[in-house]
Order: C-alpha cells, then sequence, then structure tokens
C-alpha cells in the first residue's frame, strides 16, 4: 500500500490506529474543522470538567485532590497551573526522572522551574542498570528504545495515586485530536491510555529471563483489580481547553520560565525547539520512527500548524522535506556510549527497521554514519 496522506495536512496513514474518511481527511483535521464551525460545546465541557473535580474532591483521601503527571516540559507546566489556578485544584505532581547519565541540564532546570511556581512534587527514580538493560532490549528488538520507559511514565503515577488515595489522574490532550491516534472514546476519557500503541501489553515482553516481575514493578501498570477498587478517574485536560495546542502551551510556559532547545532543525528533526527537553534521545527515536513509518516529529508539527493557520500545507510539506528525522551524529554517538553499543551495531539494527515499503535504496548510495539516503 502506497502512503497517504491527509489532503488537508500532511498527516500520513502509515501512523499507527489513524482512519482517514471517505474524503481522505485525517480525524485531527476532522476535529479542527469542527471547532471552526463551533459544534463544540465548550460550556457543556467545562461543565463536564467541573463535575470530574468536585466528585475528585468528594472523594479523595488525601491533601491533593488530583495527579498531574510533569516531565516539566510544556505541556506537563499547562496542565500543572491550569489544575490549580484555573480548576482550584491541590495538584501533586509526579514525576519519573531519569537516570542522572541521561537527563539534560535543560530538563533538570525546567523540571525545577515548574516545582518553584509552588507545587508538591514525587519524583521517582529507577533502578538506572535496569532501565538502561530494558533500553536496549527494546531497541534491538523493537527498534524503539523508549517502550520501557514510556510503561514507567505512564505507570508511575497510577502507583501514586493508590498509594496516596488520590482519586483524579489527569493527562494532556487525546492523541486522537493532536495526531490522529485513537486509543478509546473521542473524549476527555484517559482510562484506556493503558492500550496505547507503544505501551500495549506492559514490558513482560521485554523483560530479560534474569528480571522478574517484582524487579520491574514500577514499569507495571498495577493490576486491573486494584485500580478498580481504587476507582481511579482518568482525564485528558487538552479536551476541555479550546485553547490546548502543543504551541499555545509552549508560549504559555516560557512565559512563566521554560527553556527551550537551543539547536537547530537541521540537528534535530524539530522545528521549534520545544519538545522533549528532558534528555535528547527521544531525537534519536524520532529517527528510528522515520525509518519505520516514514515520518518524524516534524509531520506532526507541520500538522498542528497547517490547522493553527500558521503555514499552509505546501509549506509545510518543504519543512516535512528538509528536516523530517533528521538527528545529527553526535545524539547518535551520545546514544550508543550510553547504552554501550557500536556506532556499527546501530546502524545495521537502523537498517533491519527501515520499512522497505515506504523507502526506496539508490544504488549510489553509500552509508556512513550519521548519514540517511532519503
Ligand atoms: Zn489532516
Amino acid at each position: 500500500m502506497p502512503v497517504q496522506f491527509c489532503t488537508l495536512c500532511v498527516n500520513p496513514s502509515t501512523r499507527p490506529n489513524i482512519v482517514f474518511n471517505k474524503d481522505g481527511v485525517c480525524p485531527v483535521c476532522v476535529f479542527e474543522e469542527s471547532k471552526k464551525h463551533e459544534t463544540v460545546d465548550w460550556d457543556a465541557r467545562r461543565a463536564e470538567l467541573r463535575a470530574i473535580c468536585e466528585r475528585a474532591k468528594r472523594k479523595t483521601r488525601s491533601t491533593y485532590d488530583c495527579i498531574v503527571t510533569v516531565s516539566g516540559g510544556k505541556d506537563s507546566l499547562r496542565q500543572a497551573v491550569f489544575a490549580r489556578d484555573e480548576l482550584g485544584m491541590n495538584p501533586l505532581l509526579v514525576s519519573c526522572v531519569y537516570p542522572p547519565e541521561q537527563v539534560t541540564d535543560l530538563g533538570a532546570a525546567n523540571l525545577s522551574n515548574l516545582v518553584e511556581l509552588g507545587f508538591d512534587t514525587v519524583s521517582l527514580g529507577l533502578n538506572p542498570q535496569l532501565w538502561k538493560r530494558l533500553m536496549r532490549e527494546g531497541f534491538f528488538r523493537f527498534g524503539n528504545w523508549c517502550k520501557s520507559t514510556e510503561m514507567a511514565l505512564y505507570a508511575i503515577p497510577v502507583h501514586v495515586a493508590i498509594a496516596y488515595q488520590i482519586p483524579l489522574l489527569f493527562y494532556g490532550e487525546n492523541p486522537a485530536f493532536t495526531i490522529g491516534e485513537k486509543h478509546g472514546r473521542l473524549d476527555g476519557d484517559a482510562s484506556r491510555l493503558k492500550q496505547g500503541n507503544t505501551i500495549a501489553g506492559g514490558p513482560a515482553a521485554l523483560l530479560p529471563s534474569d528480571v522478574t516481575p517484582q524487579d520491574s514493578y514500577f514499569y507495571f501498570y498495577p493490576p486491573d483489580h486494584e485500580m478498580d477498587a481504587a476507582r481511579l478517574e482518568m482525564t485528558y485536560l487538552g479536551y476541555y481547553m479550546p485553547e490546548w495546542s502543543g504551541r499555545n502551551n509552549a508560549i504559555f510556559a516560557m512565559e512563566r520560565g521554560l527553556k527551550p532547545r537551543h539547536e537547530t532543525p537541521e540537528q534535530t528533526g524539530d522545528l521549534w525547539g520545544f519538545s522533549c527537553l528532558d534528555e535528547d534521545f527521544s531525537i534519536v527515536n524520532q529517527f528510528l520512527k522515520f525509518l519505520k513509518l516514514g515520518f518524524g516529529r516534524v509531520t506532526d508539527q507541520v500538522c498542528e500548524a497547517i490547522n493553527a493557520g500558521l503555514m499552509t500545507r505546501e509549506e509545510g510539506l518543504k519543512l516535512v522535506e528538509q528536516f523530517d528525522g533528521k538527528c545529527d551524529a553526535t545524539f547518535i554517538r551520545r546514544f550508543c556510549a550510553y547504552l554501550e553499543i557500536s556506532e556499527d551495531d546501530f546502524w545495521k539494527t537502523s537498517e533491519q527497521f527501515r520499512n522497505p515499503q515506504i523507502w526506496k535504496t539508490d544504488a549510489k548510495t553509500t552509508w556512513s554514519e550519521g548519514e540517511r539516503a532519503q
């Protein structure tokens, strides 16, 4: 099947779980169109959110009435401030911190900045040796090093919610509306997040034979019966916020001290420099995704920018061609050093995940470090 692109933005048909309508339009554009024609009743949504908050305030057996999962990035800052200042909630921020070898100075500074806005925060760090081993498993077996770390990032706040008896967890935006990736319902319900594309099934498939589920406790969601007994509610805040977008959140967060990246799109495959600031290896993962699915972060950013009226589809296509999937060799070198693998292993493994239905090999192409054929 050739790759199909949304006729209004540049969303590709290779995105997992995306379904285009009969006119070849992606679900994000359908949703954005409905917003323009004001078919979304934002007042009704706000009333629904208020009811969710009231329930949590009544149900909580803690000082806190909700949890916001944070990395210190733009979306987490926006959610934390919104929950506290606009919804009148008392949120506990929960973060899973990267090991010292992985976290960037920028990430540490941004998380400190968020906490200094006046929040209580629980930060949990996991055994760095197992963390690295699972990343290596994810890279070699799935071409995706962050499978295990994503699992921990999602599971830890749920463990904290149960342990502290906090009944409500807030998340960012339903991915069905931002990138067109549908899991569960098309509303503010985030309870099906654990069935998400990259974390479905949990970490069992990644665990080396000498690692027990006990050793990897925080990579697993709590068992269903514990989650049911806790009667947790999980809610996408973005669904209730008409002004929610990556770009708006970044502007909001930068006004409150968030620092963006200084590298160029040519180095990072990132047009704006305010995504995934807490570590650099996600840039490598976007490159791997680019080999597998034919798109990276620039595609996501261009789709959002087209829908926000910031660029035309033609302008967006040029940026995608120019910058999508870019990853400077220095990031790859550091990634290999961290995982303790050779660069040769990196390139051989990456090539195994290149999708031959998307990519054509140019006979004249010779491969060398940091290069890729298109
Ligand atoms: Zn679209």
